[in-house]
Formats: structure tokens, C-alpha cells, sequence
């Protein structure tokens, strides 16, 4: 049930009990008067029942502890510890002696709740407005940086992803219905439930090897529980199904068609396998070669010795197949398994990284693996501005590139009203498509292009490769369609058109003309038959110029120099506020970790800016008086 903060002051408040038991510019005093009463409690009111429950801890308290937190990187009993101990923490957040105390899981349940929708980015986009106006902060001038946050999660092989997926069903299964686990467990390559569980296999062959075995196990538990009425709904089970179909395939039985299984390895790593009939009453042993990725070779003529089996294969496949229908049976058998493959690559629109975190993604950057989220950060950064405020914060999967959250990050500046006229980013974020879209937008990209050397000796050399941004173009100012006025060489087009698909123009030179060119070799014309076509797209050119303009004017250079300020707002973030590693398996509470390292960020440096004034005025009236007392 929801209740609000009662607006009434206890005696037994620190500085109402003690009048000066904090120093007057403690840190404290401006969070009561500044900050804690411009927490609007009625925003999050709807994250609780109407009626009925037990009426929640004060809103105001909640969020103030969890400010405190991520700005001295606390965990949650270090904060219920802390909220018991600190007069600050009291008298910032009006709490009387005695009342101070806190369930740390009251706390995470709290933040639990906060996941559910926005209410924590209007918090902090509530909070940052107040702060951008009381500071008079500018917000003409932004950069933005992103950075990854590490999943807490191992970096999982394939090996380890089998292994870790089947342990986390089974674990499930055996806790909620230990009949059915007794019964698959025997039907398995091995006890996934044993004390000592490694999730590495450093022999690369039994690897290999184990990881056709894991595959055959999750196609086991996959038929034998996709129809049970309770455990299909399993998030472990389920997890099991997608992790399966984005990482094996099973291939269609024909006639002929072989089952493989192990029977040896061979030293270069290569496993030797027998492979038995599928779909007819025939085993056929073979040996197959399989390569360590599963990829399997055809057997050598002769090789196959077939002997009889006494059943109807087809027929347990189908009963295996066929997954249970209530607790008291089985239909499994591993004698009947169709052949499985490896995939190459897993498939999939989310490929699955780890069954605890199935958000986590993997990705690489320099020769680092990196499992985890990104993090993207942006504050104003007008050197005229005595503080800089963060103005945007977000978390998406590690994948996700930084000029496709660029668009994304300009819309909420926009929607917040804090458009930036100058937006700062490194390569990653300006390209000659993200440097148009922002153009569109009325806001000036700066920062160098992607994908080009910044090395000026290379750009400087006289065999530099020519680019479109060494021709002389035209941009018209209503369409912003391009114009190629002339070449390197000055020559004039022999004409230009749009390509059919209206994405690419196309303008021609005098053939004989670009042969016996000092620059044929350096420039962008491909040379036919009758004509040299040169091909480019708007994008192109504007990705071309910019790179032209950071590389020739020292002064733009020095420009976008403003931009390496956001890295050190990436090591506030990360690493002072503990945004570095997420805390969280889901990415839902991965991002409001962020949320509120941004908030704490913010309200931090309110605070000191908040401190500075008050110490200034301090000087100011200390001076004025002494110049009183000469005169
Ligand atoms: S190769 Fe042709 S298009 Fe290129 S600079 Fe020479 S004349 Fe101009």
C-alpha cells in the first residue's frame, strides 16, 4: 500500500536535538533542503497497490538511501548498516534517532520495483532538470562516451554453456520434482549435479567430444519435458529449448542417413564416431571424422559395418519425441536419438550467452572478450559552465554500435529540452550517415569519421589514396543532393545520374582521359570499357569531408579535443560509482544500476558546486566585513 512521507519534523532529529552536530557545510544540509523535497513520492505510486499490504517505508528514504549507495559504492547490507551509524545520512534524509533502520532486502525489493518501467529515468531526468536551472548550466555543447559493463557472469565456451545450461534445469527439476529428475538422470551422458563442476575442458578433443554428448543430453530433456503441463513454463527449461535451437540442429533422418557416436579420438584432435541407422531397423557403425566445431566428414568407402538392431528406430524417435504428458512417464531413450549436429555459428536473433543472464551478450573489443552490457553516457561540456550535469544515460546489449545509439541519444536530449547545438563523440558515433541524420536534427556532429587512419603522416603522403572529398562537389542547399563539379585531375564530369535504386550517384569521366592521369592509380573512378564511373552516396562524401576537415585543420582538431572530458566521465561512472560491473543478472536492473550511478553522479556534483557558492559567499561577506572594519 502506498503512503506518502509524513511532512512532520521529529525532535529527535539530529540538528533539531543537537543544533550543530554537523558542520555547517556538511554535504548533508543542502541534500535536506535541496534535494530530498524535490523527490516527487506520487511518481512512483503506482508501483504499489492501491489497497491492502503493509505500508511501505518512506519513498523519499528509499531513494535517498539508494543515491547514498551508488555515490560511496556500498552493496545493500553495507547501506542498512551505514542509515543505522551516520548522522548525515540522518539528517539528510529527516530521520529522527531511533528511527533509523532499514531491511536491506526491504531496499532490494524497493529497486526490484523500479525495474518495472521508466520511473527511475524520470527520477533522474526530474532531478538533472532542477539541477541544470538552479546552476544555470548550458547544455549548447554535450559529448557523449559509452563504456561496457561486465556482466558478473564467467565468459562461458560452448562447453561451458551446455554444461552450466543442463546443471541449471536439472537443478530446477530436482528441487521441484525429484521423482522426474531420478528418472532422466540415468538417461544422461553424466551427473550434471555433482559437487565438483568445471566449466572448462582444456583437451580440446574431449571437449569436442563433450560437447556432442551435452548436445544429445539437451535434446534429451528438450522432448522428454516440451509437453509437461509445469515444467515446459520452467524460465530454466525454456532457456534450455532456445539454447539447444540457436547452438545444434537435427538432421532430417533419410534413408541411409547415419546417427554418429563416439568411439575414439584421434591425435590430431579429431574424434573417430560410429554412426548408427536412423529410420530404418539397421545400425550402421562407420567411422566419421568429426572436426573439433562438429563439422562432419564423409566416411571412406568401406568403412561402414552394419549389424542388426532388434527394434523399430522410427518408432522411439517418435516416442521420444513426443515429451511427457504428466509426472509418471518417461518417453525418452538415448538409443533413439536422431543425428544432431553442431551448429557452426548459433542462430538466433538473442543468442544466448550464459542461462543466468540470458540479456548478457558477448562481444570483442581490441583482443578483449567482453560479456555484459554498454553503457552510454552524455553531460553537457561548455567550458563555460562552472559544473558539467549528465543529461542522458542508457544500457543496451554489449552489440549495440555507438552510432546506432547516437540517433537514439539526440530524440531524448530533444524530448528532455536539452538539445545540444554541438554534440561531441568519438569515431564510433560519427559517420557520414550519423553526421547527416544530425544535421536533420539542426545539431553539429563533431568528432572524427570512422574507419579512416587518423595518423596525419599517412594523410599527408603524396600517395595517399584519393577519396571523394579530393573532388570538387556541390551541395544543393533544398534537396542536399550532391554535385561533382570536377575531379582531382580538374576534369569535368561527362555527365551524372541517380542509380535505379535512386541510393547511389553515378558520374562519368572521359575514359582516355583518367588512363593517362597522374592520379589513375590513387583515385576512386573504376575504369571500364567506355567510360570511368565514379560511385558515391551523400553519406559517403560527408564521411569523407569530415575526415578531410579533422585531418588538415589543427583547429577543429583542437575542437573535438572537448570530447576526451567524457572519458573521464566514463571512469566517474564506472569505476567511482561501480557501473563497471553489473550487480544484476537482467539487463532491466543492470540499466537502473546505471540510472542511479547517473543520478548519484549528478546530485554529487550538485552538491559540491552547492558547497563551493556557499564557501564563496562565505569569503565574500569576510572580505566585506574586513573592508568595513578598515574603513
Ligand atoms: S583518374 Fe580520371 S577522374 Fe580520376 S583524377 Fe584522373 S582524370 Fe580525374
Amino acid at each position: 500500500m502506498y503512503k506518502s512521507t509524513s511532512p512532520q519534523l521529529s525532535f529527535l532529529e539530529p540538528e533539531i536535538l543537537i543544533p550543530g552536530i554537523l558542520p555547517k557545510d556538511d554535504w548533508s544540509h543542502i541534500y535536506e533542503e535541496k534535494v530530498y523535497p524535490r523527490i516527487d513520492e506520487d511518481k512512483f505510486k503506482h508501483l504499489y497497490k492501491e489497497k491492502g499490504g503493509a505500508p511501505n517505508k518512506s519513498i523519499k528514504l528509499l531513494i535517498s538511501i539508494l543515491i547514498f549507495m551508488i555515490i560511496e559504492k556500498l552493496n545493500w547490507r553495507e547501506a542498512e548498516f551505514h542509515f543505522q551509524r551516520r548522522i548525515d545520512w540522518l539528517n539528510a534524509t529527516h530521520t529522527a534517532f531511533g528511527e533509523a533502520s532499514v531491511d536491506y532486502t526491504t531496499l532490494f525489493k524497493f529497486f526490484q520495483r523500479l525495474e518495472k518501467d521508466e520511473t527511475a529515468y524520470q527520477l533522474f531526468k526530474e532531478l538533472t532538470k532542477i539541477f541544470i536551472e538552479e546552476c544555470e548550466v548550458s547544455v549548447k555543447k554535450q559529448r557523449v562516451d559509452s563504456f561496457f559493463m561486465f556482466g558478473w557472469l564467467k565468459i562461458l565456451s560452448r562447453y561451458g554453456l551446455f554444461k552450466e545450461t543442463i546443471r541449471n534445469f536439472l537443478q530446477a527439476l530436482r528441487k521441484h520434482k525429484p521423482g522426474l529428475y531420478e528418472k532422466i538422470k540415468g538417461e544422461l551422458s553424466r551427473e550434471y549435479l555433482e559437487k565438483d563442476f568445471d566449466l572448462t575442458e582444456k583437451d580440446k578433443a574431449k571437449a569436442t567430444r563433450k560437447i556432442r554428448e551435452m548436445a544429445q543430453d539437451l535434446y534429451i530433456l528438450k522432448t522428454a519435458f516440451e509437453n509437461h503441463n509445469q515444467i515446459e513454463h520452467y524460465e530454466s527449461f525454456q532457456t534450455l529449448v532456445q539454447v539447444f535451437d540457436q547452438q545444434c540442429m537435427i538432421k532430417e533422418p533419410s534413408e541411409g542417413s547415419i546417427e554418429k557416436e563416439e568411439i575414439g579420438e584421434d591425435c590430431e584432435g579429431q574424434i573417430q564416431v560410429s554412426a548408427r541407422a536412423v529410420g530404418t531397423n539397421e545400425e550402421i557403425k562407420s567411422s566419421v571424422k568429426i572436426h573439433p566445431q562438429g563439422e562432419i566428414k564423409e566416411p571412406s568407402e568401406g568403412s561402414i559395418e552394419k549389424e542388426e538392431i532388434g527394434e523399430d528406430c522410427e518408432e522411439q524417435i517418435q516416442a521420444s519425441g513426443g515429451g511427457l504428458g504428466t509426472d509418471e512417464e518417461i518417453k525418452s531413450s538415448s538409443k533413439s536419438l536422431p543425428p544432431i549436429e553442431i551448429r557452426e555459428k548459433p542462430e538466433g536473433e538473442k543468442i544466448i550467452s550464459s542461462p543466468h543472464n540470458t540479456d548478457a551478450a558477448y562481444t570483442k573489443k581490441r583482443n578483449q572478450k567482453v560479456v555484459g552490457h554498454k553503457g552510454f553516457v552524455t553531460e553537457t561540456c561548455d567550458p563555460e559552465n562552472k559544473v558539467q550535469f549528465i543529461t542522458d544515460v542508457n544500457l543496451e546489449r554489449a552489440t549495440h554500435s555507438d552510432a546506432q545509439e547516437k540517433s537514439r541519444i539526440e530524440e531524448r536530449l530533444e524530448n528532455n529540452g536539452w538539445k545540444p547545438e554541438s554534440f561531441y563523440g568519438d569515431a564510433g558515433f560519427v559517420n557520414g550517415k550519423t553526421i547527416l541524420e544530425s544535421k536533420e536534427k539542426g545539431i553539429d556532429l563533431v568528432g572524427p569519421s570512422s574507419g579512416r587512419s587518423q595518423s596525419i603522416e599517412n594523410f599527408e603522403r603524396e600517395d595517399r589514396p584519393l577519396d571523394i572529398a579530393d573532388f570538387k562537389v556541390e551541395i544543393d542547399d533544398k534537396s542536399k543532393e550532391l554535385k561533382i563539379l570536377s575531379c582531382p585531375n580538374k576534369e569535368k564530369p561527362l555527365d551524372q545520374e541517380r542509380s535505379d535504386k535512386g541510393d547511389h550517384i553515378l558520374a562519368h569521366f572521359d575514359k582516355d582521359i583518367c588512363t593517362q592521369c597522374p592520379f589513375c592509380n590513387r583515385c576512386p573512378v573504376k575504369i571500364g570499357k567506355n567510360t570511368s564511373t565514379l560511385t558515391v552516396t551523400e553519406e559517403q562524401y560527408a564521411g569523407a569531408a569530415r575526415h578531410h576537415q579533422y585531418m588538415e585543420s589543427a583547429d577543429y582538431r583542437k575542437e573535438c579535443s572537448i570530447r576526451a572530458g567524457a572519458e573521464s566521465l566514463v571512469n566517474e561512472i564506472a569505476n567511482g560509482h561501480g557501473a563497471r560491473k553489473s550487480k544484476h543478472k537482467t539487463e532491466a536492473r543492470s540499466r537502473l544500476q546505471l540510472i542511479f550511478a547517473s543520478i548519484g553522479c549528478n546530485v554529487k556534483r550538485y552538491i559540491r558546486y552547492m558547497v563551493e557558492c556557499a564557501q564563496d559567499q562565505v569569503k565574500v561577506q569576510d572580505q566585506v566585513e574586513i573592508v568595513g572594519a578598515i574603513a
